[in-house]
C-alpha cells in the first residue's frame, strides 16, 4: 500500500505526475502544475549570484499535524496567533519557501526560484553566510518524528531533477539540510528523511543540463 496514512486520500490516477512527468520549471522560475500560493514574503537576489544550494526543510503546523491551511497561511503572513497555542510565538515571523511537497504528494510553490525566499534564517555553508542568498528551499511536509511518504520522495526527486538541470551548481554535494546550514538552532529535515533513498534517486542520469549557470541578471 502506498499511501499507509492516515487521512491521507491515494491520488487515484494521477501517478504520471507524481512521477514527474507533467512538471515542468519555466524560464521564471515557477513550476507549471504546481499549485502557487505567492508570498510577500520574499525579494530580489543579490546581482549577480550564483543560484548553487538546495535546502532540504520539514514544517507541520500545528507539529506533527497533516493537511491543514497553516503553512500558506504562515507564509502570507496570515497565521491567526489565536487558533493554536504553538501559533502565537510564531504568527508574527516572516518567512517562506520556495516549495512546499504535500504528505499526499502536492507540490505547491511560494516564491519563483529566481528570487529569494526565507526559508534558511541565521545560516552559513562551507563558510558563506546567508543562504537564502543563493539557494533553493524545499519544504517537506511532516516532521522529525515520523517517516515522510513515498508520494513525497517521487515528487521531491522529480523537481530536484528539473532543480538540478536548471541550476547546474547544484550538484549532489551542494544540496543539504536546515540543520546542516544552522545547527544547533534548526532539526529538520530530520533523521527520518532518508537521505540514502534521496542521494540513489539523484544518481540518476539527469539528461541534458543547461549550457549556462543561472545567474541573476
Ligand atoms: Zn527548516
Amino acid at each position: 500500500m502506498l499511501f499507509s496514512e492516515k487521512n491521507i486520500a491515494p491520488l487515484v490516477g494521477d501517478f504520471t505526475r507524481l512521477a514527474g512527468a507533467d512538471w515542468a520549471l519555466e524560464p521564471d522560475g515557477w513550476f507549471t502544475n504546481a499549485h502557487r500560493v505567492v508570498s510577500l514574503n520574499q525579494d530580489p537576489r543579490p546581482l549577480g549570484v550564483l543560484i548553487d544550494l538546495l535546502v532540504i526543510h520539514n514544517i507541520s503546523l500545528p507539529p506533527g499535524e497533516y493537511g491543514g491551511p497553516w503553512i500558506e497561511a504562515l507564509f502570507l503572513n496570515r497565521l491567526d496567533p489565536l487558533a493554536h497555542p504553538y501559533f502565537t510565538a510564531i504568527a508574527s515571523l516572516r518567512v517562506s519557501a520556495h516549495l512546499l511537497i504535500r504528505r499526499d504528494g502536492r507540490l505547491v510553490q511560494f516564491v519563483s526560484l529566481l528570487n529569494r525566499a526565507w526559508h534558511a534564517g541565521c545560516s552559513s555553508f562551507e563558510g558563506r553566510c546567508n543562504c537564502n542568498d543563493f539557494s533553493v528551499g524545499i519544504e517537506l511536509e511532516g516532521s522529525d518524528h515520523e517517516p515522510f511518504t513515498p508520494a513525497q520522495y517521487q515528487v521531491l526527486n522529480a523537481v530536484t531533477g528539473d532543480i538540478m538541470r536548471r541550476f547546474p551548481g547544484i550538484t549532489p554535494s551542494r544540496i543539504t539540510g536546515h540543520s546542516h546550514i544552522a545547527p544547533g538552532r534548526k532539526t529538520d529535515p530530520g533523521p527520518y528523511f532518508d537521505w540514502d533513498q534521496y542521494r540513489m534517486a539523484l544518481a540518476l542520469p539527469l539528461g541534458p543540463t543547461y549550457p549556462e549557470p543561472e545567474r541573476v541578471q
